[in-house]
């Protein structure tokens, strides 16, 4: 088949598909969290004195003892095998951003041969996948690379349904023999667990004296794109990288922003439809969808949730958006920019603390005291990103997020914060002092409200900033569209954790000179924060070429342009002590990321350079090559009958194939050098040239796409790929 059969046939499917049947909705009533051991369940399951047990278990992670253990595994295993499940699964969630799995049958065997099942608490509990082919760092020689997986009770069970069975899903930690974390749960657990601690103490010092445990909730808006499988099939590229390495620009992109603004394409809404009700049966609660910026793009966000529990759904979401597509004829593409010169797609992870007893702390409130405690929330933040800005950089630095950050179209790689018109003046006056000398009884007599209000910003007032406060919240939008959120909700919690002792010191020493009231020691301590990190808040446009001068030269921010750059963050003393004071990650945890993020960040560029020298040699110059055959055979034979055609475009053609081509060469040399000293020289290398020399092959191939004829061209095109459906 000739490249243009297989993507006429492509056309050809797609149009004469049949329509996917669209199902009779179920009533939301009768679907929701219908496959979730949840506590409902467990209480109707269980005896009074197990479910006490249990349900402290879930709510405080508190251990279970062994016998309760026994009784909670037996109770889940009848709960699932009434719905037809023959296996379970630990789940967890290694340093990647994938999820893992080891299926094991409740089944065994008796003496007599007959088939019994056994599911006990221990098996519950404790799992042993053979963890040597995770990737640990350097945690584990591999000769002792056994991990294990041990049940999160704060993360309910579920029964996961596909095509081929249906499995009890255990949602675990992971962690190595000699009790370091090699997943992304435990560290969130543990950073929720600073976040609270230090959250408690700066609430007792403000008098609070009920405080129930503070939780950090997440909700993140999640963009994605659609390819139909025909298309995808045809490009190896986003077979295996998942973004388009080739590809000229269509006549028409996404200019007139029709696609935004447009009803959602008849094949994507039942799509959409199918998964979310598979989301609704798992607990997770879908609430928005739309179309996104760019053709072909969408988005979906649940409801927010307790940050673990968003975390799990979000990677659970991730999964079922692929293999939902898979089932209505499409790919998903999560990668943050699958097609040049068109949107790419991210994550907004919005992200705040609260508890039952103060309410969420990043919310003004409604008394003058709620003001001042989430002023102090607020101005905890503000320090966090300035002192942790390139922490925040380096917790979003993937080798596919580098295409999306500082180019222009998604937050700049410099982080600073967003407050909103109203909120910055507050916090402006603070540090000018204006709100700082209160004469007795505090905020009545500075001539102010006595009630700060704040209009709810909306979301998308200032898109160009990469953190943002959004009345209620902070939006983190700089994440990748294929990242786990852990690794950004560990860093928002831990770098609060921190301020908040930083805070908690402070006001305590205010408050012991004699006659400070509590609104003094808030503003001093406040005016000090805002002078020493002030340089963080800035609410014009991110984009601007001033503000990248601005904000390096004269606030000391850092630009931090890539992957290469950003991840060696990891390391520095000051991110050390942070999470060594914390007690969210021990040195050797967190080298052992550096090392996983920086392997993995070599591996998928060097696997996108090697895709390129292949498809430039053996799709792109084949197809130059014939079309250059017909051109010049047509060209020869005219000349025999006298008649001289314009042979420019063959001569273009001959130019550009050679062009590519030399650059398949460098390409190659420049991926058999393997002599770095170290992984930084080496992730440079990635950075620098072979990015660059991939661009290079690129632009000779995608010139040669609008030369060569198109029943020649062997690759599926962009206005093929984002427009047909
Ligand atoms: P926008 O498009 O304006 O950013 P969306 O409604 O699409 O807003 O998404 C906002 C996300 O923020 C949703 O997931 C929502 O549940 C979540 N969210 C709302 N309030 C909070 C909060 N207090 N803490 C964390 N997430 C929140
Ligand atoms: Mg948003």
């Amino acid at each position: 088949m000739s490249g243009n059969e297989s993507r006429m046939q492509a056309i050809y499917q797609i149009t004469n598909r049949e329509p996917m049947s669209v199902t009779q909705p179920e009533p939301l009533s009768k679907i929701w969290a219908c496959d979730v051991f949840n506590l409902a369940k467990m209480e109707e399951s269980l005896s009074k004195n197990a479910f006490k047990a249990v349900k402290n278990t879930v709510q405080t992670g508190a251990p279970l003892d062994a016998a309760t253990a026994d009784i909670v595994a037996a109770a889940m295993k009848e709960w699932a095998m009434s719905k037809g499940v023959k296996f379970f699964s630990h789940i967890f969630y290694p340093m990647t951003n994938i999820t893992a799995e080891k299926h094991d049958g409740f089944i065994i065997t008796n003496s007599d041969g007959n088939a019994i099942t056994e599911f006990t608490g221990s098996l519950l509990i404790k799992g042993e996948p053979d963890g040597s082919s995770f990737p640990n760092g350097s945690i584990r020689m591999t000769n002792a690379a056994r991990g294990y997986t041990a049940w999160d009770p704060t993360s309910p069970v579920y029964i996961m349904n596909t095509d081929n069975g249906s499995t009890l899903m255990i949602p675990c930690v992971f962690m190595s023999w000699t009790g370091e974390a090699l997943d992304k749960k435990i560290p969130l657990l543990r950073s929720n667990d600073a976040m609270n601690k230090a959250a408690r103490k700066v609430l007792s010092i403000m008098g609070e004296t009920d405080i129930a445990p503070l939780n950090s909730s997440c909700g993140a808006e999640q963009e994605y794109f659609l390819v139909d499988a025909n298309f995808a099939n045809s490009r190896p590229d986003l077979l295996l990288a998942g973004r388009t390495l080739f590809g000229a620009a269509p006549a028409k992109g996404q200019q007139f922003d029709d696609h935004y603004f447009g009803a959602i394409p008849a094949r994507v809404q039942v799509y959409m439809q199918d998964l979310e009700d598979q989301l609704y049966r798992l607990g997770i609660p879908a609430k928005t969808h739309h179309n996104e910026v760019a053709p072909g793009q969408f988005e979906i966000a649940p409801y927010f949730e307790a940050a673990n529990i968003a975390a799990d759904h979000q990677q659970l979401m991730m999964t079922l958006l692929k293999s939902t597509a898979k089932k209505h004829g499409f790919i998903c593409l999560l990668h943050e920019k699958p097609f040049a010169g068109v949107n790419g797609s991210g994550k907004h992870v919005n992200w705040s603390v609260g508890n039952a007893t103060q309410g969420n702390l990043l919310d003004p409130g409604k008394t003058p005291h709620d003001n001042l405690n989430f002023l102090l929330f607020c101005g905890a933040v503000i320090r966090g990103v300035n002192l942790f800005g390139p922490l925040l950089r380096a917790v979003v630095a993937t080798a596919s997020n580098d295409h999306r950050l500082g180019a222009n179209e998604a937050p700049p790689a410099i982080l600073s914060v967003y407050l909103g018109d109203q909120l910055e003046k507050v916090f402006q006056d603070i540090k000018d002092g204006k709100l700082a000398t209160s004469k007795e009884g505090g905020l009545m007599d500075l001539g102010l409200p006595q009630i700060l209000h704040f209009e709810r910003d909306p979301g998308d007032r200032n898109r160009t900033s990469p953190f943002a406060f959004t009345g209620n919240r902070f939006e983190f939008r700089a994440v990748g569209s294929n990242q786990s959120v852990s690794g950004p909700l560990v860093a928002m919690n831990t770098i609060l954790a921190d301020s908040l002792n930083w805070i908690a010191e402070k006001l305590e020493a205010k408050l012991k000179k004699k006659g400070t009231s509590q609104a003094d020691a808030v503003f001093a301590v406040l005016k000090e924060l805002m002078n020493e990190h002030g340089n963080a808040v800035f609410g014009g446009d991110g984009y601007s070429a001033e503000w990248h001068k601005m904000a390096v030269e004269e606030r000391g921010l850092k630009n931090i342009p890539t992957a290469a750059d950003a991840l060696p963050i990891l390391r520095d003393k000051a991110v050390k002590q942070l999470f060594k004071s914390t007690g969210v990650l021990s040195p050797v945890e967190l080298e052992s990321r550096y090392e996983v993020y920086a392997e993995q960040y070599i591996l998928s560029i060097e696997v996108e350079a090697k895709l390129v020298v292949e498809m430039a040699t053996t799709a792109i110059y084949p197809a130059a090559i014939s079309y250059l055959f017909e051109l010049t055979g047509a060209s020869s034979s005219m000349a025999e009958m006298g008649i001289k055609i314009e042979n420019s475009v063959a001569k273009s053609i001959a130019a550009e194939a050679n062009a590519m081509m030399a650059g398949v060469d460098k390409l190659n040399a420049a991926l058999a050098q393997h002599d770095f000293s170290n992984t930084e020289k080496h992730m440079q290398h990635c950075a620098k040239v072979l990015r660059s020399l991939m661009d290079e092959v690129r632009s000779h191939a995608d010139t040669l796409e609008t030369l060569v004829a198109d029943e020649l061209w062997p690759l599926p095109k962009y206005r093929e790929m984002l427009f047909i459906k």
